[in-house]
């Protein structure tokens, strides 16, 4: 991308863009590392165990067991959350609290979705050029051998979300040249609960998402960072990295 960090597009950086024009500015453009919550971590965590398990379950066909799995996550969440990225004083829960959670997201996770999915490649690298030679790539987390593109998702609230309009999962059906999608959502709760949504997209469907993603490239290209709309949930000091920073934040 013109003037950017980075050489290609990504679903990331069209959300990023869409929350706000100034924070892709300050992330992609300024190239300012941003800090995370731990929510990220454990969803990270419970996502890599559960890349394993389904590329274990795609070579042998057995994935792997239920403690396995928990430790896998859990041991994901020990090694990263020292990490300069992620930002606990912020946080409202301590790093054990985060990591006994991690062990409930990752055991219920396998319990309810281990056997119902077959995947049939994961981590799918996803890499499509424009006509102008732009490249948008991505990461599915796993295609099954019915064609579903699932991706994983550890989400403090179940909202249903209309998948038909998710720009992920439409613009990686879209790449991989399938039309079914699936979320497999582990709620990041005390007791955490599964759901799994799906759906069919059609061709619409995916012009509409590749017409979004046409916006927001133009609106980079030309350089319109604009800040994020009055009254925005992520233009606040708990969800934005760059308040300190930024004119329109502190
Ligand atoms: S403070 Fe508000 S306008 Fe500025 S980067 Fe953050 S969200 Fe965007």
């Amino acid at each position: 991308m013109k003037g950017t960090i980075r050489s290609y597009l990504s679903v990331s950086q069209i959300r990023k863009y869409m929350t706000c024009g100034m924070q892709y500015y300050y992330r992609y453009v300024e190239g300012i590392p941003e800090k995370m919550g731990s929510a990220v971590l454990r969803g990270t965590s419970v996502d890599n165990a559960a890349n394993e398990h389904f590329s274990l379950q795609a070579q042998t066909n057995n994935g792997l067991t239920q403690s396995q799995f928990v430790d896998f996550a859990v041991d994901v969440h020990q090694k990263e959350q020292d990490s300069d990225t992620f930002d606990w004083e912020k946080d409202d829960i301590t790093k054990d609290k985060s990591k006994d959670r991690t062990s409930k997201l990752a055991a219920t996770y396998h319990k309810d979705f281990g056997d119902k999915f077959k995947a049939k490649e994961v981590q799918v690298e996803l890499v499509q050029v424009d006509n102008d030679g732009e490249k948008f790539k991505g990461f599915a987390d796993f295609i099954t051998v019915d064609g579903v593109i699932v991706d994983n998702k550890v989400k403090k609230r179940n909202v249903t979300p209309d998948l038909t309009r998710d720009v992920q999962l439409v613009k990686y059906a879209d790449m991989a040249n399938v039309d079914k999608v699936g979320m497999a959502v582990v709620q990041d709760i005390t007791t955490p609960k599964t759901f799994y949504h799906h759906a069919e997209v059609t061709q619409d469907h995916k012009d509409r998402v590749n017409k979004r993603i046409e916006h927001v490239k133009s609106g980079i290209n030309n350089q319109v960072f604009m800040p994020a709309p009055e009254g925005s949930w992520a233009c606040t000091q708990k969800w934005c990295s760059f308040w300190e920073i930024c004119e329109f934040g502190k």
